[in-house]
């Protein structure tokens, strides 16, 4: 199958000066759940950022759909907004993407944004609401949820998009354990639905239980890969 993502030897210098990045590259296909691993300070943020074209590389190329996203075609108003509803990002902090006075209003913003029918943005907020069991806190305001609340309704607001890549930054933390089981399972079960889902995550055990693929990057910033299962992808 053709890669979905490809980047290549990416480099990337915040305007501090110190280098995040030197020299990455990774390939994701269709389908795939990869989860980018490795110790804190290792790029993994860093290169969640530049997948979601909210930073660019210094050096290198990154495709997406045969597409180069890079700052030049990014400029393009329509062009900008079809590649952000092909990849929706839930941030490691909820808080930081959640601006609505309700739960449903912000898990109808995107769809709204995209301008579609007033009929689908209603279904796809029942069907978010259904999916990660918001019903209940439907009419609340996100601001005052629980971190766990939060985090479901971060999710909620990306899936009304319904992009095919979903990427997370460090879904599990500030978690309690349930929610963490919870979230694990619900993120397979996207998986299976045929989502391709990338993922940066510290915690080793975790990626071992969701990923078809885990990519280890180190200080350094070579990276490793390894396979746990054979897959025909
Ligand atoms: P990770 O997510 O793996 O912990 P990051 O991508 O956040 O790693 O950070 C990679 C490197 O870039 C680290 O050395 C970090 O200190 C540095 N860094 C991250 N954000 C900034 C920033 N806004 N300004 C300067 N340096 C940064
Ligand atoms: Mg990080």
């Amino acid at each position: 199958m053709v890669d979905m993502i490809q980047i290549n030897d990416l480099k990337f210098s915040y305007p501090d000066g110190s280098a995040a990045l030197r020299g990455v590259s990774l390939s994701v296909k269709p389908g795939e759940f990869v989860t980018l691993c490795g110790l804190s300070g290792c790029g993994k943020s860093t290169l969640i950022r530049i997948l979601n074209a909210l930073a660019f590389a210094d050096l290198g190329t990154y495709e997406f759909d045969g597409d180069i996203i890079d700052e030049k075609s990014m400029k393009k108003e329509s062009f900008a907004k079809a590649f952000h509803q092909k990849i929706g990002y839930v941030f490691q902090n909820p808080e930081a993407q959640l601006f609505c006075a309700s739960v449903e209003e912000e898990i109808a913003f995107a769809p709204m944004q995209m301008g579609l029918p007033e009929e689908e943005v209603k279904r796809r907020v029942e069907d978010c609401i259904a999916l990660l069991n918001l019903g209940s806190l439907r009419d609340r305001a996100p601001y005052y949820l629980s971190t766990g609340e939060k985090k479901k309704v971060a999710i909620a607001s990306i899936l009304s998009m319904n992009p095919k890549v979903l990427v997370l930054d460090e879904p599990l933390s500030g978690l309690d354990t349930e929610t963490e089981e919870w979230l694990t399972g619900f993120l397979l079960q996207l998986k299976k639905s045929g989502k391709t889902m990338i993922i940066a995550t510290y915690n080793h055990k975790f990626a071992g239980t969701v990923a078809d693929r885990i990519v280890f990057m180190d200080r350094d910033h070579h990276i490793d890969h390894i396979w746990k299962r054979d897959t025909d992808l």
